[in-house]
């Protein structure tokens, strides 16, 4: 799979509409699957995506509310009866231990695979390799509840400019990659003198939270950010009082971290009309999109 996509699976709050599903977003990144909060319903949210179910190589709940848990053991029932035949990483809060436990083995079925548990209970990295790194920060939702930061590691490109001044070919080109520096002709030429280095693409989730500045440091410089936005302005005291953002806030959280595209997501069922969390959100940051269950966002792989 080198499909890079966001799909929104659900995009509401505590209660279902008609409409709109428990939340859960699979991000597919190159041969991974990253789910986040998959909330009730998840399982069959898949099926009208048209993704498998064992795409899925690691799932994140943010915190232990309903919403964001209650499609959890369904999932991992179906990756049992799937056989998928690779682990399967779970994040979340550490706290919630209990919760992790209930949901998992909530019902009767046959544990075939390879589940591995990360519990978090302290912020910083939680998983790191060649590919891309994932760092989790504690939100301000009154219970212990995760934002994720997913980076995409750093890469080494040649400026094609500096390397025809170089005069370096094929083989040359392949041991400066390997070694960093190469002698030609009596002159040193390293890896620097004709690269640069571009910086990884980076994906943010942050959802159930007041406005706070980890959250503003979880979406520093996003290509995509996706952020709760319960309510709208005309009801910032409901905001307040539930722990919630309202759009506009969500859209300040984009302007202040410099992300590149929101998503605004985690809407109250008391509202019909979502394109008015976009246009209360654009007066502050216009790259905005408003999610909807079965949306698709690229994320694609930049080629510069
Ligand atoms: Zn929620
Ligand atoms: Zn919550």
């Amino acid at each position: 799979m080198s499909v890079r996509d966001l799909t929104v699976l659900g995009c509401s709050s505590q209660q279902p509409t008609r409409l709109r599903n428990h939340g859960a977003y699979v991000l597919r990144w190159n041969q991974e699957g990253l789910l986040f909060d998959p909330g009730e319903g998840t399982q069959r949210q898949f099926i009208f995506a048209a993704i498998a179910p064992p795409t899925v190589t690691r799932i994140f709940v943010s915190h232990f509310h309903g919403d964001h848990c209650l499609g959890l053991g369904s999932m991992l029932m179906r990756l049992n009866l799937d056989r998928i035949d690779h682990p399967v990483h779970c994040y979340y809060p550490a706290s919630g231990k209990i919760y992790f436990d209930r949901l998992r083995y909530g019902t009767i079925y046959q544990d075939h695979i390879q589940v591995i548990e990360h519990p978090v209970s302290k912020e910083g990295v939680v998983h790191q390799d060649k590919t891309f790194t994932i760092e989790a920060k504690f939100l301000d939702h009154g219970i212990d509840n995760l934002g994720w930061r997913i980076q995409e590691a750093d890469r080494i490109k040649f400026d094609k400019e500096k390397l025809n001044k170089s005069g370096l070919k094929g083989m040359q080109i392949r041991v400066l990659e390997e070694k960093g520096s190469l002698v030609t002709d009596g002159k040193t030429i390293a890896l620097e003198d004709v690269s640069y280095r571009r910086e990884g693409d980076v994906f943010t989730s942050v959802i159930d939270t007041k406005y706070c500045q980890n959250a503003i440091d979880l979406a520093r410089g996003a290509k995509l950010f996706l952020c709760e936005s319960t309510y709208l302005e005309e009801h910032k005291d409901l905001a307040v009082s539930h722990n919630h953002m309202t759009a506009k806030q969500a859209a300040q959280t984009a302007k202040k971290a410099g992300a590149q595209k929101l998503i605004l997501t985690h809407f109250s069922a008391r509202y019909r009309d979502l394109d008015r969390f976009a246009e209360e959100a654009k007066e502050i940051f216009p790259n905005v999109e408003v999610a909807d269950d079965f949306k698709r966002f690229a994320f694609p792989l930049r080629d510069y």
